[in-house]
């Protein structure tokens, strides 16, 4: 890897973890298939390394958000097929036929296009009925489905081979989910009537962790193969983080009693304060939220408080603490001390859209290949 300036900041990853995360999936819901979840750049750890890293591990699908991260999977080599999660544009439709990618259907409007493309390029098409039992997003709706059978007899060239649904609250509202699971096993049966169905698939990782579901033989982890668990699970433990991110002191000073930190000067020392400034800000991702939040960074062992803003490219922690500290000393964002869920919890945000916003000045450093 080459890049114009020594990086200020990067993100190191653990494929061999992301491997051990995807059999830890495996044990929890033994003789269910898989599909990682590998939408946005593999949730901030790189979409091809992570692809490369789990291809030859017996997956079913990757699941991606569109048809780029597709054929970036294909032109990186990887044999397995990609799911495309969310609805296709009409502009996106062709490739996926010509490719074979499995797509989802909502409307018929969908299904129509599909079969004329596919009857056109002399295809059969794979193709999975998605099915809105909540989440609002996507999907038949229930009104819809006893219908189903009849209206897609007549296109010849989709073979409906899956059934997809998506929880919208399996981490936070039990006695919906399970509400859910059994509209979803219902169902299944009902459609199971008209299609064979190969794949019937509803959980993502909270659902694979908390729930069994009649019916279901294929499962979508995403946040837990990246070491994180959405619930508590007896598996959560089992769970190895994967990703660290690391940047470097770029100055070391100290400032005197009442001087302010930063944009808008929102911190004013109390006392003479050693500081460091780090090369990382929102712009790699490191959210501005995060700003005189209680956030933290870790130095040579010492747990280093954040003051004032985070900028565009640099913050400034309070480093009187750490003795012996020089311009290119390591910091820890994230790691070992700092768990993302802690980072997300003080950016008022979730751990997925921490990672994914991991950004691409970044530069990925990966292990256990
Ligand atoms: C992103 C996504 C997943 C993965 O969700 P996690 O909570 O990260 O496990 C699964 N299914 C669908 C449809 C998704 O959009």
């Amino acid at each position: 890897m080459t890049h114009d300036s020594p990086p200020r900041a990067w993100v190191d990853v653990d494929l061999a973890a992301i491997r051990r995360n995807l059999e830890t999936a495996c044990r929890a819901l033994p003789g269910t298939q898989m599909m990682p979840v590998v939408k946005a750049g593999a949730y901030g750890h790189g979409l091809e390394a992570v692809a490369r890293a789990l291809d030859m591990e017996g997956v079913t699908f990757f699941g991606v958000a569109n048809t780029g991260e597709a054929r970036r999977l294909s032109r990186a080599g990887v044999r397995t097929r990609p799911f495309i999660l969310g609805p296709a544009f009409p502009e996106e439709r062709e490739e996926i036929v010509l490719n074979g990618w499995c797509a989802t259907i909502s409307t018929m409007e969908e299904a129509q296009h599909y079969q004329s493309l596919a009857a056109m390029y002399g295809k059969t098409l794979p193709i999975h009925l998605c099915i809105d039992t909540g989440m609002g997003r996507a999907g038949f709706l229930p009104d819809e489905w006893a219908g189903l059978g009849d209206a897609l007899e007549a296109m010849p060239n989709l073979l409906i081979d899956g059934v997809v649904s998506h929880f919208p609250s399996a981490d936070e509202d039990p006695v919906f989910t399970e509400v859910q699971i059994r509209e979803y096993a219902d169902a299944v049966s009902l459609l199971g009537n008209r299609f064979r169905f190969r794949f019937c698939h509803i959980s993502s990782s909270a659902g694979l962790l908390a729930y069994k579901v009649p019916g279901a033989n294929l499962a979508r982890p995403g946040l837990m193969l990246y070491g994180v668990s959405p619930v508590a699970s007896p598996w959560s433990d089992a769970l190895l983080p994967t990703l660290k991110l690391f940047s470097r002191v770029t100055l070391v000073r100290t400032l005197p009693a009442g001087h302010g930190v930063a944009y808008g000067r929102t911190f004013i020392t109390d006392r003479p304060t050693k500081v460091a400034t780090i090369g990382i800000g929102y712009a790699d991702g490191w959210p501005r939220h995060l700003s005189n939040r209680g956030a933290r960074v870790w130095i040579h062992g010492c747990s280093c408080p954040m003051l004032g803003r985070v900028t565009m490219d640099q913050i400034i922690a309070d480093v009187t603490n750490v003795p012996f500290l020089v311009p290119g000393d390591e910091v820890e964002l994230i790691g070992s001390h700092i768990p993302v869920t802690e980072v997300a919890e003080r950016a008022g945000t979730i751990p997925w859209e921490i990672l994914t916003s991991l950004g691409p000045r970044l530069p990925r450093v990966y292990h256990g290949a």
